[in-house]
């Protein structure tokens, strides 16, 4: 006897546990729709960090991206810092803001396509890898050209 109810409120605790897990799950999803609402309307009001607003514009897609291996020369990438001449001039640290090799300014745009690099990368984690190994390479050369620079 004594089993069967054991087993009645065991069965019945499992019902309301698993109702009140999909009430939470719902919840938490909504809760999770609503900051991700609010966070999408912060990152369009900023008035910094137009650069990567315009690589990232929608961030829902970012945030839960699969593959995430973040490199120093992807961080100065996605932030519009680092060795490009245009910051480095920004920052007086470069008389000259153009590429060496052309008269463009040098910057992350002058080697990514801002409208479709990140859904690139998005794709899977070997197009992440490609897209991060040619940014570090072209910010390797670009180290190299400043250590030249400076040598002569
Ligand atoms: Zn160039």
């Amino acid at each position: 006897m004594d089993g069967i109810i054991r087993r009645y409120l065991w069965e019945k605790w499992i019902k309301v546990k698993l109702i009140n897990e999909g009430k939470l799950k719902f919840k938490v999803s909504s809760i999770i729709t609503v900051l991700l609402q609010k966070s999408q309307d912060k990152w369009h009001r900023s008035e910094k960090g137009a650069w990567t607003r315009r690589l990232i514009p929608q961030i829902e897609p970012w945030l839960s991206r699969k593959h995430d291996e973040t490199t120093f020369h992807l961080s100065q990438t996605l932030s519009d810092h680092g060795y490009f001449s245009k910051y480095l001039h920004f920052i007086a640290k470069n008389e000259d803001k153009r590429c060496w090799y052309c008269d463009e300014d040098d910057s992350p745009e002058h080697m990514l396509e801002p409208e479709n690099v990140i859904s690139v990368m998005l794709k899977s984690a070997e197009s992440w890898d490609i897209v991060v190994a040619y940014i570090s390479e072209v910010l390797l050369s670009k180290e190299d050209e400043r250590r030249l620079l400076r040598a002569y």
